[in-house]
């Protein structure tokens, strides 16, 4: 079980990743303060769970090259091509385009609704005592793991 939500692409691409969200102090521009990347030109969906550890793997959005089966290679050893295969490349990826291609829907929509959805399970969770109790007004927050360095092993040998 995890959720969506946007991150700037280029630093997401970048080696080693960087995970880095839309600045809070400037909405255009990623929160890598070193490198500003206007956010809503590189953005991309997300799907991010948290375990033991935090996970994240991008979904690309749905084209019509799109092959609706999970690449072999990504599975095995992980796929040269990268963003450019057409395979899906984790199975939420896989159910976002089978989603976008059923319902047309869109990645601001998949993020929206990840919230919504979010938003219900806490409320259930944290189900308030019958009493009168003064309103919180703790709006968002949240953990914030921003500079969470997950990386998967990546045994590269550039032979150059
Ligand atoms: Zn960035
Ligand atoms: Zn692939």
């Amino acid at each position: 079980m995890g959720m969506f939500m946007f991150l700037c692409e280029e630093c997401y691409d970048s080696k080693p990743r960087i995970i880095s969200k839309r600045s809070k102090e400037n909405l255009a521009v990623c929160s890598n303060l070193t490198a500003r990347h206007p956010f809503d030109d590189n953005k991309c969906l997300v799907h991010v769970v948290r375990s033991a550890n935090v996970r994240y793997s991008k979904v690309r959005p749905l084209h019509p090259l799109c092959q609706f089966d999970v690449c072999r290679h990504e599975v095995r050893y992980g796929c040269q091509r990268e963003d450019s295969c057409s395979f899906a490349h984790s199975v939420i990826e896989l159910k976002c385009w089978v989603l976008q291609q059923d319902t047309g829907i869109t990645h601001e929509e998949i993020v929206q609704e990840s919230k919504r959805h979010w938003h219900r399970l806490e409320q259930n969770v944290q189900r308030p005592k019958p009493m009168h109790v003064p309103p919180l007004n703790n709006m968002g927050g949240g953990g914030d793991g921003a500079a969470a360095a997950e990386e998967e092993e990546e045994e590269e040998k550039s032979g150059a």
